[in-house]
């Protein structure tokens, strides 16, 4: 028994030693590039890399080939709004994952919830905010970057910065100090905290623009339009964008305007914001699934219950957002529903009205373009080799990415569920 562990976890690191090495020929696959279909296509991987797509490639000398024939061939999926630090909130409450999770229960948490991301075929993913954790996530990802433990790349955001006295856990007593679920900070000293945060080792910074702390516990502005424009400038000094949470109207046209990359969440906009956000080259992340998840853990019976207006508006302003063109990231919110099942967002883009193939775009060449990650979600020579197979046709059905048989990060496979002979 007490060698078990230790065999368990190297047959799992290396998989089937052999396979996988470069370089290495898929061949006559169904192929999304990013962009569109192409079918009998051939993706020639060497080293992290990948060298040749196109049809009939010839495999170098010696490399392996793989027979992709009635299998989808894409780029690994980009999550745009992650959050490894956190577990669904059916299970444990937020406040309570905060407040009585020890740094090593969450950071082992997370260590799963990274492995079952990656072996979801999402080889990237924007983590924004560790909610109480600090920097474990710039910890995590290192340690992913050192192969100590499989997951996908992280763009990382720390702490997050929140405007004082707006955000939880809430509710004590004045005199009682309780860790906050990001950092707070305001004015000037916004300056020194982006910095600091920077300097802890961030990718970007994330900031609540708005929160719920008004009167009646309902969302209002938090930072005035001239804080956001010292964080942005201060972030962009650096060459690090900011991500702003943002729902009410006033939040997020003070983020547009203070020069943020992306909105997320954004359950009010409006016409009018998406026409700044068009203006401003500022993106969206809906998070549908979080919404959708959290109503449903109120005891929303969803497909029986009448639609709670939550969800009606949430539709609503997602339907105007398609019809208006704006930029559309897709993120879920995953963390408040569980991780490995981010395929449930594209699921709920398609459900809520996008064609499959634009959701296909928005979870790999959308994310990487507006992410600025400029190798990756894309299957084109010179790319970073993080590729997946599914079974099926994610066009005619995108719950078929959920059939994940291989995933490859950098020119390395991960998992690999396919049956191929010849391989
Ligand atoms: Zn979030």
């Amino acid at each position: 028994m007490k060698f078990l562990l230790p065999i368990l976890v190297i047959h799992f690191l290396q998989l089937q030693p052999g396979f996988g090495q470069n370089p290495l020929l898929f061949r006559d696959a169904l192929l999304f590039d990013g962009e569109d279909f192409h079918e009998d296509w051939d993706v020639l991987v060497v080293g992290d890399r990948i060298e040749r797509v196109g049809r009939n490639l010839n495999a170098e000398n010696t490399g392996q080939v793989i027979d992709l024939s009635g299998l989808t061939l894409m780029p690994g999926m980009i999550e745009g709004h992650s959050h490894l630090f956190l577990h669904p909130y059916n299970e444990t409450s937020w406040n309570d994952q905060v407040l009585q999770e020890s740094f090593a229960e969450r950071t082992v948490r997370a260590t799963n919830h990274a492995r079952e991301t990656l072996m979801a075929g999402f080889t990237t993913v924007r983590d924004l905010g560790t909610e109480g954790a600090g920097y474990l996530d710039v910890g995590l990802k290192r340690a992913i970057e050192k192969e100590i433990t499989p997951g996908p790349r992280m763009l990382v955001a720390g702490p997050a910065i929140v405007a004082t006295g707006s955000y939880g856990p809430k509710g004590f007593a004045d005199h009682v100090e309780v860790p906050l679920g990001a950092e707070q900070a305001d004015g000037k000293d916004l300056i020194r905290v982006v910095r600091d945060q920077i300097g802890k080792g961030v990718d970007l910074i994330k900031v609540y623009a708005d929160y719920r702390w008004g009167p009646g516990g309902q969302a209002q502005p938090t930072f005035s339009p001239d804080e956001l424009s010292l964080i942005v400038e201060t972030a962009a000094s650096s060459g690090r964008p900011v991500v702003a949470h943002a729902s009410t109207i006033e939040g997020m046209h003070r983020a547009i305007l203070a020069g943020v990359q992306t909105i997320e969440h954004g359950d009010a906009a409006d016409e009018g914001i998406y026409d700044l956000m068009t203006q401003y080259h500022v993106a969206i992340c809906p998070t549908l699934a979080a919404g959708d998840a959290i109503m449903q853990y109120r005891g929303w019976n969803k497909g029986v219950d009448p639609e709670p207006e939550r969800i009606q508006a949430k539709k609503k302003s997602f339907t105007l957002a398609l019809e208006k063109g704006v930029e559309i990231c897709a993120g879920g919110d995953v963390g408040v529903f569980s991780h490995g099942d981010n395929v449930r967002e594209l699921e709920m883009m398609v459900e809520y009205g996008m064609k499959p193939k634009d959701v296909l775009r928005a979870v790999t060449s959308v994310n990487a373009r507006v992410f600025q990650l400029q190798d990756l979600g894309r299957i084109t020579s010179g790319a970073l080799a993080d590729l997946i197979v599914v079974e099926g046709h994610p066009e005619a059905d995108i719950s078929n990415l959920r059939n994940v048989k291989l995933v490859m990060k950098g020119g390395k496979v991960y998992l690999d569920k396919l049956d191929v002979p010849d391989k």
